[in-house]
């Protein structure tokens, strides 16, 4: 069950990380769901950042109108 950590480069065959987008070798990018993941991620921390932000304005600003 255990996923190894080396996958063989789909260009030149080097082991490299299964983690890594790219070959360490030869820069051949090896189509890992990894970058779309972190896109994703990016996105998703975006979009907690905001909503933050904004219900932290809208608090920010209901404190302000009562005084
Ligand atoms: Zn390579």
């Amino acid at each position: 069950m255990d996923k190894p950590l080396l996958k063989s480069c789909k260009a030149c065959g080097i082991e490299i990380s299964r983690y890594s987008p790219f070959c360490r070798n030869c820069g051949h990018p090896q189509g890992s769901n990894l970058a779309i993941g972190l896109l994703i991620l990016f996105f998703i921390i975006l979009l907690a950042s905001y909503m933050a932000f904004t219900v932290y304005c809208a608090f920010h600003t209901e404190s302000l109108t009562i005084p």
